[in-house]
């Protein structure tokens, strides 16, 4: 093939595209949905081992994506389903849901919005970085004891969106200061701390968390109000909400619907694939 001008991109098939095998690009899949007060509604399949999954469009169940965990490195691998193939075997995932130090996971894309548009096709200089690029997402999971039962929360970061529900970039090359960046240390090391000392990363950041549950005095129970999507208990039961937000609008929730089966329901400035991210990690709940 000749010299092209036109990025790389592995993690998807445009043949598949073009014949329909493929619902969108995967940019799609990364852009915040509308910020409007309705959530965009989904379904997510996931076997008894909880190491793979798909998560479908509801309630049309037209296929979006799909996770496998790799057992070897505990890396989430998304890929776009692909009606033709089934499996991914083949192609690039493009995200990875990456396990931090403990509690703590980090979301990346396989490409870079910032890089990609200017012709750079990894975000550092460093060799072990080429498959994760953009950062997308922080999540850290705590549990918290009480009296009869253990509860889970997240506090989670995520680029914050502009006016026109575009979200920021998290790559090293937009944040030159950031001169440790290494596969790990970006912003992770800061998140652990609960502060930033880089500015220009603060500000294009938004802090999100668990929405409390409420006492209900006729359940004698802690409950979570999910509108009637979901009926059931589950410890994996949760809304997010922005940690700055007194009125606790829900932004994303996740709920058992069934025996394998959740609901995934989100909104700006979450896109899917950060959705799925905050999904994959309460997979892990014990
Ligand atoms: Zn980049």
């Amino acid at each position: 093939m000749s010299m092209s001008l036109i990025p790389e991109v592995k993690s998807i098939d445009f043949d598949d595209l073009e014949k329909g095998y493929l619902r969108a690009y995967p940019q799609n899949y990364f852009s915040p949905y509308g910020s409007t007060e309705e959530m965009r509604t989904t379904l997510l399949e996931v076997n008894k081992q909880k190491t793979s999954c798909k998560l479908k469009e509801d309630p049309s169940l037209e296929f979006l994506l799909e996770a496998h965990l790799n057992q070897k490195t505990q890396v989430w691998e998304i890929f776009q389903y692909n009606l033709r193939t089934r499996r991914q075997k083949n192609l690039h995932p493009i995200a990875y849901l990456k396990p931090q130090c403990k509690g703590t996971w980090a979301l990346w894309s396989s490409s870079c919005e910032h890089c990609d548009n200017n012709y750079h096709f990894n975000c550092t200089d460093s060799a072990t970085q080429q498959e994760m690029r953009e950062q997308l997402m922080l999540i850290e999971s705590n549990v918290q004891d009480l009296s009869d039962s253990i509860m889970y929360t997240l506090n989670i970061i995520v680029p914050s969106v502009d006016e026109e529900n575009k979200k920021k970039t998290w790559c090293p090359r937009k944040y030159p200061h950031a001169n440790d960046y290494n596969s790990d240390n970006f912003l992770i090391k800061d998140f652990e701390k609960r502060k930033s000392p880089r500015a220009a990363v603060e500000e294009d950041s938004l802090s999100l968390t668990t929405v409390s549950p409420q006492w209900d005095e006729g359940l004698q129970s802690f409950c979570i109000d999910f509108g009637g999507r979901i009926q059931r208990n589950s410890k994996r039961n949760f809304q997010i909400q922005r940690s700055d937000d007194a009125q606790s609008n829900v932004l994303c929730q996740f709920g058992k619907k069934d025996q394998g089966l959740y609901i995934l329901d989100y909104k700006s400035p979450l896109s899917l694939i950060q959705a799925l991210g905050v999904a994959l990690v309460s997979l892990q709940w014990e």
